[in-house]
């Protein structure tokens, strides 16, 4: 049985369609070569029609899928769909975020390339530069986000890329993803923009300017914190690279996960608004209580980068940090006092999450480093979640009343 489609095509009926219907049909085909719909086809490998049939799809002469390693149905469907709602001409998933920033990296840099990295990216990025890219010749070095002086300032004739994430983890700092682009275009670099805690349904960097878009799957995308899988989309030029690459190498998604992510997406608009309500509910609730010391979150007036996000986000997101008074032992007390509340260091889950930075995601940095990067010790993150919100409020009042 061989399926057939046309890479990168959009059903013709889905053309003008709006974000809500592309998050429930993209990707999905009609007619009767296509009755699979969004099948989970677990399966590593296809059977031909005859040894001539089998030659041919191997020879890329005939349309067919050849090894789940190459393409499958499952995993194609998601590709669509993503690529659909970034407004991207081609995605390619991946197994993990990680391997996302693996396969990106690996297939459009050479050793003796220079990448600029924005300071305050998820942990395990920073290790995969300095300890692994680094080793094979390529030159790294770190901005701070929203200078764009900086990245100016940092670009050498030899800058490939430029990596962030905007807004950063934990401190919900913004770059002008558009003035960041136009910076990477006069260099003659790609910019490549990690949007996992927006998702495509409050931010599409491509539509500012970005050359690539990144996302760890494991996050918004599924929601409920059941698998791990990550997706790179962009220019077709660029995508056949990373395709190259994972093919060759590896970390691709299994057609199970896309499947569930597949199902992630038809609810991702609705779960991100009811998120990023609570959140600023949430928000502005606790930069009122005595105790909080400073608060970080874009969709308070008084973050210094309200207009920014305002003018690039549609909404602020679902992650909300804040200092408070007594330092880390305040800051555990605050924690350990919850109770409904998940104390783990992931997000993106409909169950809302609360975490101590300075002692967990970025526990292996110096304190200077984490000084540096204003991890301070009375720092709390809490991920909302999709429960209800007065028993949010409830729980982190536990907090508060436990400073
Ligand atoms: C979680 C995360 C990653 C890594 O994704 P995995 O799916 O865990 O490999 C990368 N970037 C950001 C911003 C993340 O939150």
């Amino acid at each position: 049985m061989t399926i057939e489609w046309e890479p990168g095509r959009l059903d013709s009926d889905l053309e003008n369609a709006s974000f809500d219907t592309l998050a429930v049909r993209a990707g999905q085909r009609r007619g009767p070569e296509a009755e699979h719909g969004e099948a989970l086809f677990m399966t590593s490998s296809y059977v031909f029609r005859s040894a001539a049939d089998a030659a041919a799809c191997f020879a890329g002469e005939a349309k067919g899928n050849v090894y789940s390693r190459y393409m499958n149905p499952t995993v194609r469907t998601f590709e669509e769909r993503i690529a659909a709602l970034e407004g991207a001409e081609q995605a390619v998933a991946t197994a993990s975020g990680m391997a996302a920033i693996l396969a990106t990296v690996m297939s459009l840099c050479s050793a003796g390339d220079h990448i600029l990295v924005s300071r305050s990216v998820f942990g395990a990025t920073v290790t995969l530069f300095e300890k692994y890219f680094k080793r094979f010749g390529v030159e790294v070095d770190y901005v701070p986000l929203s200078d764009l002086d900086g990245w100016r300032a940092a670009c050498k004739p030899n800058t490939r890329l430029f990596f962030v994430e905007s807004p950063s983890n934990p401190l919900a700092e913004l770059v002008d993803i558009r003035g960041l682009a136009e910076v990477a275009d006069a260099h003659g670099a790609l910019l490549a923009v990690d949007n996992c805690f927006c998702t495509p349904a409050l931010q599409k960097p491509l539509e500012l300017g970005a050359h690539i878009i990144i996302h760890s799957a494991t996050k918004y995308i599924d929601g409920q914190g059941r698998c791990l899988g990550g997706v790179v989309a962009g220019r077709s030029e660029h995508m056949k690279e990373v395709v190259g690459f994972l093919r060759t190498a590896g970390p691709t998604l299994s057609p199970f996960n896309a499947w569930v992510f597949l199902k992630g997406l038809e609810t991702l608009r609705l779960r991100m608004t009811a998120h990023c309500a609570s959140a600023q509910a949430l928000a502005e609730w606790l930069e009122q209580q005595p105790g909080i010391e400073r608060i970080y979150y874009a969709g308070l007036p008084s973050h210094p980068q309200h207009e920014l996000a305002k003018s690039q986000q549609s909404a602020f997101g679902a992650v909300v940090s804040f200092e408070v008074r007594g330092g880390q032992e305040a800051a555990w007390r605050f924690i350990d006092a919850t109770r409904l509340l998940s104390i783990t260091a992931n997000l993106g889950d409909s169950k809302t999450t609360i975490t101590h930075p300075a002692t967990t995601t970025h526990g292996r940095l110096t304190p200077d480093a984490r000084a540096a990067a204003g991890i301070h010790d009375s720092l709390i993150r809490v991920a909302v979640g999709l429960e209800d919100l007065e028993d949010l409020r409830a729980d982190l009042q536990r907090g508060l009343a436990a400073l």
